[in-house]
């Protein structure tokens, strides 16, 4: 709110705050991990004795980067450096108004297309922002996603970030992948590698287009099921290891975005490495909850590249699995819930104990996973979150995690429910 009273009043008051920022101005773009991720670089650049100006989760449109300004008050002298997350399809106007000294820009996945339509529109609309900047920023990319390679010109400045380790490749994309075409002359790509959907080691066999040897690299993932991950990073700098609370591939990608940027930044890749291993996870970004005396872990679940990436989490840990499942359709989720038939459940499905169906589309949630093969009597479908929390719980055998994948608004409906069972760490405001 108050943001949007500021951009009424004064619409040049974004650019004039945040051009007191002495330490510069970033903002973080994705389809996934842009809120993981901008907590993990301020982190960075706070552990290297800097103040941080950042916008708070879920509030990363235009309004949310004026809020966040106009609470800090810079002035002219300030040495704080502006962290902001922003949502993808906001990207180019906050850039305009914003005028950041870099952008960091993690990767683009179906998600939503009824708000932010395709993949390639987002592109194009981001490469038009690049050109139109002026001094232009310095670029810290994930050239492993293909569509994010191709934006900078010869000659911008860029950091490429991304995976060398071939142990967490797999040789065939799968089928949820978007982007699996050369942007220069429209053929099929080809991988050596896929890592997460869409994003690998790529080159076109027409055009002769490859992925970017990346500056920053991941060259041992060092995955530890779900309790977090060591990844070895080789910086310009050197090697450094990264010892993260946070699970999976995608958050060692989201890691190494964070440490690409911070070094980009002017911070010592140990220094940044030390502080990013110290940053807990944001709500609903696997981080675990005691509830009495059960335990449970929220995934945030939204898109097909974001949900495979959980499932994929979840297989690294062996036994069987209780899930909690919530799918709403409202704007913020994305009306439209056919992406739930891309997911790839079908690897974790022998392994679930007993999965509950929730959200306003439990129905048809429940179909998909009778689809998948799993059997009736361990499918459980109840539209109300906080009863089927509470059900789903109750039902966790002793020692248990509950691993729970909600849509975004129905991430906030079983959050409320935490709080209100007094549930909650004081720290899931700060996320
Ligand atoms: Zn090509």
């Amino acid at each position: 709110m108050p943001g949007k009273v500021l951009l009424r009043l004064d619409p040049g008051a974004v650019r004039s705050l945040a051009s007191h920022l002495g330490g510069g101005t970033i903002l973080v773009s994705a389809t996934n991990g842009k809120t993981t991720t901008t907590r993990l670089l301020s982190g960075a650049l706070r552990g290297a004795g800097r103040d941080v100006v950042t916008n708070a989760a879920g509030a990363n449109l235009l309004s949310g980067v004026a809020t966040a300004l106009a609470e800090a008050a810079p002035t002219a002298g300030s040495q704080a450096s502006g962290v902001f997350e922003v949502d993808e399809a906001a990207l180019p106007g906050v850039a305009e108004a914003v005028r950041p000294t870099a952008l960091l820009l993690m990767n683009l996945f179906r998600d939503q297309l009824d708000r932010h339509g395709e993949l390639e529109a987002i592109a194009a609309r981001w490469s038009g922002m690049l050109h139109a900047q002026q001094p232009a920023p310095r670029l810290i990319v994930c050239g492993d996603d293909p569509l994010l390679a191709s934006l900078p010109a010869a000659g911008d400045d860029v950091i490429w970030f991304g995976i060398d380790d071939p142990s967490v490749g797999s040789a065939a994309l799968s089928h949820a992948s978007d982007s699996t075409s050369c942007r220069a002359c429209g053929s099929a790509l080809e991988y050596r590698n896929a890592w997460i959907g869409h994003i690998g080691d790529w080159r076109c066999p027409d055009c002769g287009l490859a992925r970017p040897r990346p500056d920053v690299a991941v060259v041992d993932a060092g995955l530890d099921g779900g309790r977090g991950s060591r990844p070895l990073i080789r910086t310009p700098g050197g090697e450094v290891r990264l010892h993260l609370r946070l699970p999976g591939l995608h958050n060692v990608l989201n890691a190494t975005g964070a440490l690409a940027a911070a070094t980009a930044l002017g911070v010592p890749a140990d220094v940044a490495a030390t502080a990013i291993s110290a940053v807990p996870a944001a709500f609903g970004r696997a981080e675990a909850v005691s509830v009495g005396d059960r335990d449970l872990m929220v995934l945030l679940a939204k898109n097909p590249a974001g949900a495979n990436e959980n499932v994929r989490t979840m297989m690294l840990d062996d036994g069987e699995h209780d899930l909690l499942v919530a799918l709403n359709d409202r704007i913020a989720d994305g009306r439209d819930i056919s992406w739930i038939w891309d997911v790839d459940w079908e690897p974790l499905l022998p392994r679930v104990r007993r999965l509950t169906a929730t959200g306003e589309r439990a129905h048809e949630l429940a179909l998909r996973f009778r689809y998948g093969g799993l059997p009736a009597d361990r499918l459980h479908v109840e539209p109300d979150p906080a009863t089927a929390l509470d059900a789903a719980l109750s039902a966790l055998p002793a020692g248990g995690v509950l691993e729970v994948l909600p849509t975004y608004t129905a991430m906030h409906e079983i959050r409320a429910h935490l709080v209100a069972r007094g549930a909650a760490g004081e720290f899931w405001d700060a996320a």
